[in-house]
């Protein structure tokens, strides 16, 4: 039996790129077909160029192009799950569909996977977007590097190889806001690096505006960290120190040098202290609402990587 490998493209909008990426994959993959078989899955993310039109033909002449599409735009990440769940194959690679992620970083993808690795991700050395796109992208990587309760590599997209084995795990995870990424990444399995420069899209301008790429941002932030939830625990710890040092200064005033302190002053302390005291019960909710939204996300409570012995073969040993 051969394995089969199933390539996911998400498509919005890329009826100039369509044709190049396909032709460049079928050229790379057809010298592997004694070895593997591949599906193609083109997911239509509500374009509204000539992309379907261009998608139905393709999947009318070669038949192990599967293409499906949205009624609307979903985004990038609803694009990439979409793939995973229709996906069958033994490994899964998602690539984007402009030309920015070289198809030839496949093969190695590949051999990487062969040598039992279960994730493979492609690490961009260096990225030709604009200037502010690089330092956004620098600054909020360091950050959720900080924050985030997972560890989610830095400089990578979603360009990767992952087993049927991740993909199970990823499947039972139906949480609404995906960052799909940290997702895999959470999951825990073995994983490998395999370097390239990103070049700019062939064709076509970006999908992601900046409100999108805000959303996935945000996303990433509040899928993977409770730390917005904890702000109000510093804050509240901030306000109730500086607080209670302005209020023991009257008191040292009053007592030592009978300063005369209006009522007020001595109000305004009193009620800033009890804004600090506000902070820690507004973090108290917090935690009670990040426990909330833990459990909304209903991932699974743990991932079993390698089993040993198990119960079938269990019996089947006794007999
Ligand atoms: N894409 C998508 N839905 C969107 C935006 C983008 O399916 O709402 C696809 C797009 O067709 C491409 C991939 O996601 O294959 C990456 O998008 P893009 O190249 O626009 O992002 P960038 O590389 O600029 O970050
Ligand atoms: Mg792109």
């Amino acid at each position: 039996m051969k394995k089969l490998i199933s390539i996911i493209l998400p498509i919005f909008n890329e009826e100039e790129n369509i044709r190049p990426i396909y032709n460049a994959l079928k050229s790379l993959l057809e010298p592997l077909e004694h070895r593997y078989d591949f599906e193609l899955i083109f997911v239509n993310d509500g374009s509204v160029d000539q992309s379907w039109p261009i998608l139905r033909e393709l999947a009318h002449r070669d038949k192990t192009v599967r293409v499906v599409s949205f009624s609307r735009n979903f985004g990038h990440q609803m694009a990439l799950t979409a793939g995973y769940d229709l996906a069958k194959g033994d490994a899964l690679i998602t690539m984007d569909a402009d030309g920015q992620d070289p198809p030839k970083l496949i093969l190695d993808m590949l051999s990487k996977w062969e040598e039992g690795v279960q994730i493979v991700y492609a690490r961009r050395i260096d990225r030709k977007d604009s200037f502010l796109k690089q330092v956004t992208a620098k600054v909020y990587y360091r950050f959720l590097d900080v924050v985030s309760d997972v560890k989610i590599p830095r400089n990578v997209g979603d360009f990767r190889l992952i087993d049927r084995k991740v993909l199970n795990t990823l499947n039972q995870c139906r949480e609404k806001a995906r960052y799909i990424r940290g997702m895999v990444a959470w999951t825990g399995f073995s994983h490998a690096m395999i370097d390239f420069s990103r070049t700019n899209r062939t064709a076509g301008s970006t999908g992601y505006t900046w409100k999108k790429m805000f959303r996935l941002a945000f996303d990433g932030m509040t899928s993977f960290s409770m730390f917005p939830l904890k702000l109000a625990a510093y804050v509240g710890v901030f306000v109730i120190v500086t607080g209670l040092l302005m209020f023991a200064y009257i008191c040292w005033d009053t007592l030592l040098y009978q300063v005369n302190y209006p009522l007020f002053k001595w109000l305004v302390t009193v009620v800033y202290i009890f804004m600090g005291v506000q902070f820690i019960l507004l973090w108290f909710l917090g935690e009670y609402i990040g426990r909330i939204h833990d459990q909304q996300k209903g991932r699974p409570l743990y991932v079993i990587a390698d089993e040993i012995n198990t119960a079938k073969e269990c019996d089947e040993a006794r007999v």
